[in-house]
């Protein structure tokens, strides 16, 4: 934060937690450095989660990426996933590579965001769309925070094959004359001048000081992210029971046993048949009624 101004931002850089949630998936590099972003900005949100449970950005786009997933726990813990068509991919990031702009290209020419935030205890959703606009991810997120939360917020984000990170500012209400301060948009400049580059690779606390070297910018500890899957058996049984006994007993006749792989971080969970019978000799399946019956 900035003392006695009304300027607030947050900062995040992930290496091997981006790292090791890359480690399943061969992904082209614009693609991955759209993901990198979307990972930045999903850390960025949930900084400002006021209870204990996760926040899901979901980008639908009408490029080459059909389905981008980011999420991220009240606890830093990041998982996300994207589906893209490889032949359009690996042209765009041809181009990339040549100093083209890869945002359009991916996402095509409509698209949205999604942003979701989900209570662990109590029942409560919340979910704010807006379309995908501007050349970025960065401004689609300038975007979604001036019509949901209605503050004057700058964002950049970025993303490569080491690391992702990403900044947040935002002006807040405040006194008139604290309004009046030079402050919002002397951050706002600083924001904006902030390349890819500086964003990934220098030391932070240098940076985040320089961007307002005119004023008193207190910096605070920093909180650890680390990759984590929410996946496990109990997950995987209910998809296979609400699959139906029917669907997943012709999967096993054919495969000889049912491996699910989670999309997110590649953990396989393989049931033979003796598993498969387990699955469904259970009260409330169909399966079990009609042996009970
Ligand atoms: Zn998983």
């Amino acid at each position: 934060m900035v003392e006695n101004q009304p300027v607030r931002g947050q900062w995040v850089r992930l290496g091997e937690a981006w790292r090791q949630l890359c480690a399943n998936s061969e992904y082209p590099p614009a693609v991955r450095a759209l993901l990198g972003e979307a990972v930045a900005a999903s850390v960025l949100l949930a900084a400002t989660l006021k209870f204990q449970g996760r926040l899901t950005l979901q980008l639908n786009g009408e490029g080459a990426v059909r389905l981008l997933v980011a999420q991220c726990t009240h606890q830093f813990g990041v998982r996300a996933i994207a589906h893209y068509d490889q032949a359009l991919a690996a042209t765009i990031s041809g181009d990339l590579a040549r100093g083209g702009q890869a945002f359009r290209a991916l996402t095509g020419g409509g698209g949205r965001f999604t942003v979701t935030v989900e209570a662990d205890e109590r029942n409560l959703r919340y979910q704010g769309i807006v379309p995908l606009s501007g050349t970025s991810l960065a401004e689609s997120l300038e975007d979604y925070f001036n019509a949901s939360e209605q503050l004057p917020t700058r964002v950049r984000l970025a993303g490569d094959a080491g690391r992702c990170a990403g900044l947040l500012v935002q002006k807040l209400p405040g006194a008139d004359q604290v309004q009046a301060s030079t402050a919002w948009p002397a951050a706002q400049r600083a924001v904006v001048r902030l390349g890819p580059a500086a964003l990934l690779d220098q030391p932070v606390e240098p940076l985040l000081r320089g961007l307002l070297p005119s004023y008193d910018v207190r910096l605070f500890s920093a909180s650890p992210v680390a990759f984590e899957c929410r996946c496990g058996e109990g997950r995987v049984t209910s998809l296979l029971r609400a699959l139906g006994a029917q669907e997943v007993r012709s999967i096993l006749a054919e495969e000889g046993a049912v491996t699910v792989t989670c999309e997110f971080c590649g953990r396989p969970y393989r049931f033979d048949a003796e598993a498969v019978d387990a699955l469904f000799i259970h009260p409330g399946t169909d399966e079990a009624s009609a042996l009970i019956h």
